[in-house]
């Protein structure tokens, strides 16, 4: 399968079979010294357009992460934003709820944190975890899952009706790369930390949980809200296609600085 061409992103209304997605797919590049250069100019632009993003004030960009325990959130954060003015950045881990969230309906700890306008936020899990290790875990009845990804959409709908342009990504990566990431959990002493017993338990039930995620990217792959499939087995790609939808996207938005107020010629400061 490897370096076959493969979409990034799956048209809406496309059925989507992950055994189709190569989680090793790295394009035409072969290795990381080739995408590096790219990354950079990536990161660059990346700072600039959201200069302008925060100056502005009229649109907002909500990035999506999900991806199965160690996918590479956590690094495509650290990666891919780091050129990025913090000021203008919300980052969102979400965890298992408390019991004042689960005591409110499923978007309702979501939409508290959808960046206002001039912001980017960066959403590390999200509202999907509610239709992925809820229904694996089987933490609600089929119906109330089921009924979640039209809630879903509309939720979306409504927030690129008010100004916040959507990117989500699913972090694609390999059963044979999950556990070489887990193993350096475990031998690493500075990655200890990362790795819980639970992830094990989740793991085992792989394939279930790649059930749930195709029906998230079927049922929630809106023109409004797209997702994007990356392939993530190689660190380096991954960050080079985020950097990259990131960039595009921003570019696509038109964005401007504000008009001056008039009359900032005349204006002399005084000694
Ligand atoms: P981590 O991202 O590794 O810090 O782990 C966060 C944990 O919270 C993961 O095991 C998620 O599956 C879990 N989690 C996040 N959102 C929910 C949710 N809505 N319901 C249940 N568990 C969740
Ligand atoms: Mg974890």
């Amino acid at each position: 399968m490897s370096n076959k061409r493969q979409p990034l992103r799956p048209k809406p209304g496309e059925s989507v079979r992950l055994a189709d997605y190569d989680p090793g797919y790295t394009g035409d590049y072969r290795a990381k010294k080739d995408a590096l250069e790219d990354l950079e100019r990536n990161r660059a632009k990346l700072g600039e357009l959201q200069e302008v993003l925060y100056a502005g004030h009229k649109h907002a960009l909500l990035i999506i992460l999900q991806a199965l325990d160690a996918g590479g959130k956590d690094g495509t954060i650290r990666h891919v934003m780091h050129g990025i003015n913090p000021q203008g950045v919300q980052v969102t881990s979400f965890k298992v709820p408390t019991a004042e969230e689960l005591a409110h309906d499923f978007l309702w700890r979501v939409h508290q944190r959808t960046p206002p306008l001039g912001m980017i936020g960066i959403f590390n899990r999200s509202h999907y975890e509610d239709v992925l290790v809820v229904r694996v875990e089987e933490l609600v009845p089929p119906a109330v899952w089921e009924a979640r990804y039209d809630h879903i959409n509309a939720f979306e709908h409504l927030l690129t009706d008010s100004g916040v342009t959507l990117v989500k990504f699913f972090l694609h990566i390999s059963k044979a790369e999950q556990k070489e990431r887990f193993e350096e959990r475990l031998t690493k002493p500075s990655k200890h930390w990362k790795f819980s017993r639970d992830d094990l338990k989740m793991r085992n039930k792989w394939d279930r949980y790649m059930a749930a995620y195709e029906d998230a990217l079927n049922l929630c792959n809106t023109p409004w809200a797209p997702w994007h499939i990356v392939p993530a087995d190689k660190k380096w790609y991954r960050n080079l296609v985020i950097s990259q939808v990131l960039v595009e996207t921003l570019e696509k938005l038109d964005l401007r600085y504000p008009e001056p107020e008039p009359g900032l010629e005349t204006i002399v400061i005084p000694d």
